[in-house]
């Protein structure tokens, strides 16, 4: 049977360029998908600060012309395999648009970036779609993440009144978080791709002449999906629609949830080796060495008995960073410590940083982003936290339970179809109903009651790391949809 053909286009993919989840989804799926006969490729920026020692990369096309800013743009394409796997990626070269600076030159990666970040993205749709003749490898769905690759509906609809090849591809968009749309000047993006309104009638421009890369993808795809079956209901609604809520109503018929899965092979605490020592679900001893590893760094006290509430987490608004805050004084009168890695927005940065310097004994922060740290802490921690005010999907909580931390989750997209709580329906966390500080807290405190009872606690534990958090199912329902699609 002919191999269904899939082009991925993201911003991010773990483990070459990342930020948040939507790297580790770029990276995780596509492995999924393969081993499931997908012919699925990716395509990325070729950014500056990609290892090339690392991932070593091959030319695979030169001088592809891009239109672009009223310039024909020469673009070369690299190829590395995804590591761990055979699925290509294409590094899309070009230094100007895609290889300065870092992978977003916005610090918490926010929707109303600069001109610069507009021509980023708008050149990476762009040339995704410029380079498939070049190497004779037409894909029969453009499966595309979130805004940054937004304009590549549009794109082929307005490339393909000249072009057939490019008519028959269809779209697909998977939506990580509605809170980060692409808001652009209009002008910007017309000029750069030399379009104009009249070329694509259905844009949507806003009276202050700015467009959502976004809604122009919710609009245009043939497809779209978000990353969990609860966000695909609730964005359904002001309160999560982030303004598009009627956009996604028009296309409610061709909208589904499918959760995330997360990369069993990289997170697996009986192989990592990031992590102070090994352990399985049969023989924790492990875990508790990374425990005490753990505090060590963070200059605690070593005490098996003293619960470990950890945090790895893009420090941004959605993540109930400010209830954390709020409830720091009455935790640190608790028999608990706490840790948190996690760098983003400046405001919540110093919050972190002061309750650190106010209980050094007991709470830690480190500001930064570190791949390896935060292994230690899914490992070494007791609790996970993530009270997130919404969670399209989340990852986080999925990766602690792997590594037998037990999560402290709002009942919120993602984390309400992976954690029930433990006293009420005999599940994997504990679960906050309300965004609430005084309900987080409460919630806190019943998780390190439970954690006094090291029988009943173990229980969790064990329940958390044998749950089933692979791609294999999730990896499925897209092909399902591919299928429909490409029909
Ligand atoms: P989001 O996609 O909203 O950032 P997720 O929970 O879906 O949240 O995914 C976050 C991913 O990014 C996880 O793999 C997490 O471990 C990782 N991560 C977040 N912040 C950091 C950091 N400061 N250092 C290392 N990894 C981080």
């Amino acid at each position: 049977m002919k191999k269904i053909k899939v082009l991925f286009v993201s911003s991010e993919l773990t483990p070459l360029a990342k930020v948040g989840g939507l790297g580790d989804v770029a990276g995780a799926l596509p492995k999924a998908l393969i081993k499931l006969g997908v012919d699925v490729r990716i395509a990325i920026p070729r950014y500056g600060v990609i290892d090339a020692q690392k991932y070593p990369q091959k030319k695979v096309a030169e001088n592809v012309i891009v239109p672009f800013n009223g310039a024909n743009e020469p673009v070369a394409i690299f190829e590395t395999p995804l590591p761990g796997s055979e699925v290509p990626v294409y590094l899309i070269d070009h230094k100007k648009y895609l290889g300065e600076n870092g992978i977003y030159f916005e610090k918490d990666a926010s929707s109303s970036g600069s001109n610069r970040e507009a021509e980023r993205f708008t050149f990476l749709a762009r040339s995704s779609v410029g380079f498939f003749e070049a190497l004779d490898w037409y894909p029969d769905i453009v499966h595309c993440q979130d805004w940054h690759a937004g304009m590549i509906p549009v794109i082929l609809k307005v490339l393909a009144k000249k072009n057939k090849k490019l008519g028959n591809i269809k779209t697909m968009l998977t939506i990580h978080n509605m809170e980060y749309q692409g808001w652009y000047q209009a002008e910007t993006i017309f000029k750069a791709l030399g379009f104009s309104a009249s070329d694509y009638p259905a844009l949507k421009i806003q009276k202050d002449g700015h467009i959502s890369s976004l809604q122009q993808a919710i609009l245009a795809s043939d497809y779209l999906n978000t990353v969990s079956p609860s966000y695909a209901e609730e964005i359904l609604t002001p309160e999560y629609g982030a303004g598009l809520e009627n956009d996604l109503l028009t296309r409610k018929n061709e909208l589904v949830g499918i959760l995330n899965g997360i990369d069993v092979e990289r997170f697996d605490p009986e192989t990592d080796e990031s992590i102070t020592a090994n352990f399985s679900a049969k023989d924790l001893s492990g875990k508790a060495k990374c425990k005490e590893g753990l505090q060590q760094i963070c200059n605690f006290k070593k005490d098996k008995n003293i619960p470990v509430l950890g945090i790895v987490s893009r420090l941004a608004d959605q993540k109930g960073i400010d209830l954390i805050y709020e409830v720091a004084d009455k935790l640190a009168r608790e028999n608990i410590q706490f840790v948190l890695l996690g760098t983003g927005d400046p405001k919540l940065e110093k919050m972190m940083a002061e309750i650190s310097h106010k209980y050094p004994q007991k709470m830690y922060a480190k500001l930064e982003f570190n791949a390896k740290f935060a292994q230690e802490i899914y490992a070494g921690s007791d609790i996970f936290l993530m009270p997130s005010k919404f969670e399209p999907c989340g990852l986080g909580q999925m990766i602690a339970m792997r590594y037998g931390t037990v999560p402290i989750v709002r009942a919120t997209g993602g984390l309400k179809d992976t954690v029930a709580d433990y006293h009420e329906n005999d599940g994997e966390g504990f679960v906050l109903k309300n965004y609430d500080s005084a309900e987080f807290f409460e919630t806190v405190k019943r998780a390190i009651n439970t954690f006094q009872d090291q029988k009943k606690w173990y229980n969790i534990v064990e329940k958390d790391i044998k749950k089933d958090f692979s791609w294999k199912s999730s990896a499925k329902k897209y092909i399902q949809l591919y299928k429909k699609l490409s029909k």
